[in-house]
């Protein structure tokens, strides 16, 4: 009575051989066993078989109810000594339910770590858990604690480093509101207090988050403090394993956030701070008004976040500058710049309808930005309203229209931030600096944004599931290697597994001259394409691939690991592009802020730069956005696989940031989306359930109906498996430990229950 197999919700697992699968159903739906059943509305309850009869199976649910249910609406659930196990793959059972179910009770024991094999899942509380501190990282250190927590993975990269001398990773990947920053941070607090010494770098570390929180985070719809950008810090070490230095990379930062504001996000935190916090002479020397007076703020409703003090974290942000021993003057060059970009922001036009032309407003706005930038009221009003072409000897001017100077406004804005955030990193960098000598032992960690689906996805999710798919092949890559190391250092009999690769995808992203990025950059230099025009080049060129789907209109969607994305390409032009007009280049070198001076310098660099490496063919255009993030991404992934990776997946339970809320369809999402499901199912092909012949023997031993004469657990482990006719397919005897394939530790304990 076994034909059908328990399909449904269980993971599609081709590896799994014919035996396994007959064995499965052997011990399954038979009367008295635990069993998960599909509920009307999808949800899976616990419950236990009473009879079965045909393709149905009564079953007595917890809540008292009997129902009959359809045998493909049954799953087996774990027996209960794995209730709440710290390793998924330690569960007998590796179905949706199941996994669902230990990671939530856990959850509610505020257990907020897991482990899936070597991946380290973190469950965002939302609420301080007591499981952080000095006492909890003397714990870890000592080896008095070790259930999952970052800190037990922060000490098993600290020692990998240490004694094999080579340099370790922490790669922590989640969406938006999952706890990755928080994550980082914990793990760099015990790596500080591992490390620390006398020098005090572990606190100017630790004080760079301020800085680069206040100026690269913002408050989102989905989380009040999101990252607007990706970041890896690479902590060094000394041979005597203390702190020597650090050095911080940035990816990406959302530019656009400084002019545009979605409906109930704010603009980043540091504006804000800056206007609540700054001293009255501060104030009045950048002519600072309050954050409700600037446009490029007001349009949002959130000029304030619940429960956070702006001011007060701008005083913060003023002791983190002083520890990175930023002086005064410099202090004060930054505020400028920021209140340089929020005076543009209140500079408006008019438009002559007569003469079909727009002048600039001349009013406080103007002055006020202009004299904080160091240029004359004038310069400033001719950058944004006029354009300058070259003709022969004669320069002829044109006025630009309305949209466009208000983009000439907006580019200008975002130039200076972006720059002004790119120098802040810099300068962190300087204070932090390692040595000349790099020796083997660093650990980077990885802060960088998650997989992104949503109704309406454009070039920054296009950008973000790029490195996201990169990810995932490091991932990959490196987890079925340590799969087959651990068996072949057992010495047991291994075919390796076939993962699914996802270079396909990447292939898509990066052929040139016929992948994503290419052509993207092609549509780009013709002044006259537009979203249509690139859709229609894309479905054109790239229709046969089996990653990519062409959509109606202008969008087009691409087959990700973590499922399939529409993108609608209307602003993918822009954004590649990302355009400065030539007149405020020319502005911002001639103006007297130093500042200024240096970013047109550095924007001038590499505009040659980009212009020797593609030969010219890009023109006069500066490197496209995707270009500069796909190149980035390749030193970044360069640089990661000279590392010993961990990976650490955090898990937003809710979208309404609440404590003791668990939305299981959100979860189940996630685990999907981040791979961890994938990995569970990678294992349950392998041998997920390992134990050493010692526990083994220990727990099962007595069920021996013939005491084994010889002692050794090993052969009574053997024994075991024998008189219960476990098939050799089903298991593998090593060196120190029994594998077994899924599902029959829960076969086991059965017997040693009913006997
Ligand atoms: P984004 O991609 O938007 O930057 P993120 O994954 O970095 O999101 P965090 O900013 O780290 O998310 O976390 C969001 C919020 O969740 C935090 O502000 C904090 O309130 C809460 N949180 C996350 N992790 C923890 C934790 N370990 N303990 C307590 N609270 C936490
Ligand atoms: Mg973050």
């Amino acid at each position: 009575d076994c034909e059908a197999p328990p399909s449904s919700g269980e993971f599609e697992d081709d590896n799994v051989g014919y035996f396994m699968k007959k064995l499965c159903l052997l011990n399954f739906l038979f009367v008295k066993l635990h069993v998960w059943c599909r509920q009307p509305k999808g949800k899976w309850e616990l419950g236990t078989i009473q009879s079965t009869s045909g393709e149905e199976a009564s079953v007595s649910l917890s809540n008292g109810n009997v129902m009959k249910v359809a045998r493909s609406d049954i799953l087996p659930a774990n027996p209960d000594i794995l209730e709440a196990v710290e390793d998924l793959i330690q569960l007998s059972y590796l179905n949706e339910p199941s996994v669902l179910h230990n990671l939530q009770s856990r959850y509610s024991q505020d257990m907020i770590y897991s482990k899936a094999g070597p991946i380290l899942i973190a469950l965002n509380p939302f609420k301080d858990v007591q499981i952080y501190g000095n006492d909890y990282i003397s714990a870890y250190r000592q080896k008095l604690m070790d259930s999952p927590h970052v800190y037990a993975m922060a000490d098993a990269a600290y020692n990998e480093m240490m004694e094999d001398e080579v340099n370790q990773s922490i790669i922590i990947s989640g969406e938006s509101g999952s706890g990755k920053t928080e994550t980082a941070k914990i793990a760099m607090q015990y790596l500080a207090a591992l490390g620390g010494g006398c020098s005090g770098i572990e606190n100017e570390i630790l004080q760079t988050n301020f800085i680069l929180e206040a100026f690269g985070n913002a408050k989102t719809s989905r989380n009040d403090n999101s990252s607007r950008f990706g970041k890896l810090i690479e902590i060094h070490f000394s041979a005597m394993g203390k702190i020597c230095g650090a050095k911080i990379q940035t990816f990406l930062l959302e530019k656009s956030r400084v002019v545009q504001l979605a409906l109930g996000e704010r603009s980043y935190h540091i504006f804000y701070q800056l206007c609540a916090g700054s001293s009255s002479e501060l104030k009045e020397r950048l002519n600072l008004r309050m954050a409700s007076e600037y446009k490029y703020l007001n349009q949002s409703e959130y000029l304030t976040i619940d429960g956070v003090d702006d001011a007060k974290k701008f005083h913060g942000l003023m002791e983190a500058l002083d520890v990175i021993r930023m002086c005064k003057e410099d202090q004060e060059l930054v505020f400028k710049m920021l209140a340089a970009i929020l005076w543009l922001g209140n500079i408006s036009f008019q438009v002559n309808d007569n003469e079909n032309h727009i002048e600039v407003v001349n009013d406080e706005a103007v002055t006020n930005a202009a004299l904080l930038m160091g240029c004359s009221s004038q310069e400033l009003m001719e950058a944004l309203s006029t354009h300058k072409i070259q003709a022969g000897k004669d320069t002829i001017t044109k006025t630009l229209t309305l949209r466009q100077a208000i983009d000439a406004r907006d580019a200008l804005a975002k130039f200076i931030y972006a720059s002004l955030f790119d120098w802040l990193v810099d300068q962190v960098n300087k204070s932090l600096e390692v040595g000349k000598r790099r020796t083997g032992r660093s650990i980077s960690i990885l802060d960088i944004y998650g997989f992104e689906s949503f109704q309406n996805n454009s070039f920054e999710q296009f950008c973000i599931n790029y490195a996201n798919e990169r990810l995932q092949q490091h991932f990959n890559r490196h987890l079925f290697k340590l799969e087959q190391e651990d068996y072949e250092l057992d010495g047991i009999d291994w075919t390796k597994v076939e993962f699914e690769d996802n270079q396909g995808c990447l292939d898509l992203f990066e052929k040139k001259p016929l992948g994503l990025f290419s052509l993207l950059d092609e549509e780009s230099n013709f002044p006259r394409a537009t979203g249509l025009t690139l859709a229609n080049k894309l479905k054109q060129h790239l229709h046969t691939n089996p990653c990519f789907k062409g959509e109606r209109g202008r969008a087009f969607s691409v087959c990700h690991y973590a499922g399939e994305v529409l993108y609608e390409t209307t602003c993918f032009l822009e954004k590649n592009r990302d355009p400065l007009p030539s007149g405020s280049i020319q502005l911002l070198s001639s103006c007297s802020c130093e500042l200024l001076q240096l970013f047109s310098k550095t924007l001038n660099q590499s505009t040659k730069q980009s212009n020797s490496l593609y030969g010219g063919a890009l023109d006069s255009q500066k490197q496209s956005v995707g270009t500069k993030f796909k190149g980035q991404l390749f030193k970044l992934m360069h640089q990661l696989e000279s590392t010993t990776p961990h990976f650490i997946r955090c898990i937003k339970p809710n979208t309404k940031h609440l404590s003791r809320i668990y939305d299981e369809d959100l979860v189940l999402q996630q685990l999907k989306s981040c791979g961890v499901l994938e990995v569970v199912r990678i294992s349950r092909a392998g041998y997920p359930t390992r134990m050493t012949h010692q526990e083994f023997s220990r727990r099962y031993g007595f069920l021996l109906s013939e005491a084994n004469a010889s002692q050794d657990p090993l052969s009574i482990s053997v024994a075991v498996l024998q008189q219960f006719n476990i098939p050799p397919e089903m298991y593998q005897v090593g060196f120190t430990k029994l594998y077994l394939r899924t599902g029959q530790i829960g076969a086991l304990e059965d017997k040693r229950k009913h006997l």
